[in-house]
């Protein structure tokens, strides 16, 4: 993949609460957050931690790489996350069909819900029902992957280019036109094919009109 820059040499860092490195070697983890310093706090505490590390974008891809920062701040039920940056993902370009990589920028705001309580460790109900992806665990963990994939693929362009003067494919032969000429004459253009057709009549044709 041919990506603005190469975030994948960031090495995914897991946080506790108190904002502490206790994971520097990467994995599936990286993107998840012990909370359960921060729930003990009084309503309004925050931290701002980076939020580096990869989740799957859809099944079978290799993994999208994470680049930005979220802050927590606590709220009188949970933990209000916002966060941005940018997750890498790819796609086939929709002139050329070629697969490219590329950077899409996320913002996310949403409200994560302990479902135990940090002090008792009772379970918490809720009059209504919690998203999975916005559940904090049993373990107190907050994990931004989920909303990290719906965010990024929220973003993602309809018509993806692998670059805005993108030729795309010849019509009549197939070839890829970002890698030259291929030889096929210029497609007429519809708009002129009326106009043609009239020039091309004979005289005779011409004279008792259309
Ligand atoms: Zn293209
Ligand atoms: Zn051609």
């Amino acid at each position: 993949m041919d990506l603005v820059d190469n975030c994948a040499t960031a090495g995914p860092v897991m946080f506790d609460g108190c904002g502490s490195r206790i994971i520097e070697d990467g994995g599936p983890m990286s993107l998840q957050f012990n909370v359960s310093q921060l729930l003990k706090e009084p309503i309004g505490s925050a931290r701002t931690y980076p939020c580096t590390g990869t989740f799957a974008l859809d099944q079978g891809s290799d993994g999208s790489h994470v680049q930005g920062t979220a802050q927590f701040t606590k709220t009188d039920r949970g933990i209000w996350v916002s966060s941005s940056g940018k997750a890498t993902a790819e796609s086939l370009c929709s002139r050329c069909l070629v697969p490219f990589g590329y950077w899409v920028a996320f913002s996310i705001d949403e409200e994560y819900l302990p479902q135990t309580d940090v002090r008792s460790g009772l379970r918490i109900r809720y009059d209504e029902e919690v998203e999975e992806a916005l559940r904090i665990d049993e373990f107190h963990t907050l994990d931004l992957s989920e909303a990290l994939r719906q965010y990024t693929i929220a973003a993602m362009p309809l018509q993806p280019l692998c670059h805005p003067g993108c030729r795309g494919l010849c019509q009549q032969c197939g070839a890829n036109l970002n890698e030259g000429p291929c030889g096929c004459a210029a497609p007429e253009d519809p708009r002129f094919a009326l106009l043609r057709s009239f020039l091309t009549r004979s005289p005779d044709a011409q004279r008792q009109g259309p």
